[in-house]
């Protein structure tokens, strides 16, 4: 599959149309108010550009885990309907259920460039069993899909995949720029192609170290991740995090790099803790230094100079997984280091969801990256190379 060959929102004609829109309004609601209306706003330049065609939008999206089969207020898309109505200027009708009598009268009834909010799908049960029996009454309601979702996009649910069996399908704008960014990186990149991954575990990351090594010119390295390989390599760890049964991984892993003459990049020093505590005493030590009675926490000086330095020349970055614990500010200088080096690079910047996308934003450095993905999940699953269903159904050009 070429994800760059898919159908967007302009390649179909919408005019006058129904057009069923799969959005994330996945926002954070707090007694009934809407803390953020970020994802709201993301999704405006789709629906403007449809109801500017004339078209009669349908918009949809899930909201938290409901048990499904059942109504529940707490889960209930109405204060979206009511802040979609401020920022579009129009009134947004909201449908009583997600595809039953009010969903299907109120669909019927939109005039060209009227808009309507089902309720949030997951209060059907087969959303998440991406039942073709519910994918087929979502397509019911309208005469072409526009999947804006990509959040959502590495689930195959109703009205994620299923719905576009039965309609001509493309993506929106949102889902566009994702596509473009995360598929342009990979499938045609400015090189040199430099990946930095860190984060947690290994474990969590071994497929897309996998697949980025058949692409990448530089991989870099950091986070807990890095201390799995250290020990594989026999080098102490002292307490840090370690994945002792991914030692063999970890050294194929560096095999392979080898073999394909990628520049595999791990930390030359960290910065220890005597503890897992924001507060604890800590020092810098080189990678082969004993660490006994120490835990990494994050990547020392000499690291954060060595990686920004393999970043200033890259073409393309792609980024995803702290350095080190940055949610504590003893430990966060590698990730702001990292942050700094790739805002300053000028290279082409896509950086996973996530908390790779936090410290960006944290850092105030949001709008120095060509694009922070909107999807932590969809986004490694991207990185992966697997195929994402919610692009894989949509139409091809
Ligand atoms: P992930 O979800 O895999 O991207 O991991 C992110 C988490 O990894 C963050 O909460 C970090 O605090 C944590 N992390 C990064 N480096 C380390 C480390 N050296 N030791 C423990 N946790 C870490």
């Amino acid at each position: 599959m070429n994800v760059l060959n898919k159908k967007t929102l302009e390649d179909i004609d919408v005019k006058a149309r129904r057009v069923l829109v799969r959005c994330d309004f996945n926002v954070p609601i707090e007694n009934g108010v809407i803390t953020s209306d970020k994802r709201i706003a993301a999704s405006l330049p789709t629906i403007q550009y449809l109801l500017g065609q004339g078209a009669r939008v349908i918009l949809c999206s899930h909201l938290g885990r409901p048990a499904g089969g059942v109504f529940e207020e707490e889960f209930s898309l109405k204060p979206v309907a009511a802040r979609l109505s401020e920022l579009l200027g129009i009134e947004v009708k909201m449908a009583g259920d997600v595809v039953g009598e009010s969903a299907q009268a109120l669909a019927a009834s939109l005039g060209e460039g009227g808009a309507l909010l089902l309720e949030n799908v997951r209060f059907e049960k087969g959303e998440t069993k991406n039942d073709p029996a519910l994918s087929k009454k979502f397509a019911d309601l309208a005469e072409v899909f526009i999947n804006d979702a990509f959040g959502s996009a590495h689930r195959a649910h109703s009205s994620t995949a299923g719905v576009a069996e039965f309609l001509p399908s493309a993506s929106g704008y949102l889902m566009q720029k994702e596509i473009a960014f995360l598929g342009g990186a990979l499938e045609n990149p400015k090189r040199p192609l430099t990946a930095i991954l860190g984060g947690a575990k290994v474990s969590d990351k071994i497929g897309v170290i996998d697949h980025l090594l058949d692409l990448v010119d530089t991989l870099i390295v950091g986070g807990g991740m890095a201390y799995t390989f250290f020990a594989a390599q026999g080098k102490s760890v002292g307490t840090s995090l370690c994945e002792t049964d991914k030692f063999d991984l970890a050294l194929s892993m560096l095999e392979k790099a080898q073999a394909k003459g990628v520049k595999f990049l791990l930390p030359v020093d960290n910065v220890v803790g005597r503890a897992f505590a924001p507060d604890t005493e800590f020092t810098t030590l080189g990678v082969d230094e004993p660490h006994d009675g120490w835990m990494g926490l994050d990547i020392g000086p000499a690291t954060r100079a060595l990686f920004a330095d393999a970043i200033a020349g890259s073409g393309t970055v792609i980024w995803n997984g702290p350095m080190g614990v940055s949610e504590w500010a003893n430990f966060a200088l590698g990730t702001i280091a990292v942050a700094t080096a790739v805002a300053e690079s000028g290279a082409v910047s896509i950086i996973g969801g996530g908390d790779s996308a936090a410290a960006v934003k944290k850092l105030g450095f949001e709008s120095k990256m060509s694009h922070v993905s909107t999807g932590g999940g969809a986004s490694l699953e991207f990185l992966e190379g697997r195929e994402l269903p919610g692009v894989a159904c949509l139409s091809e050009k």
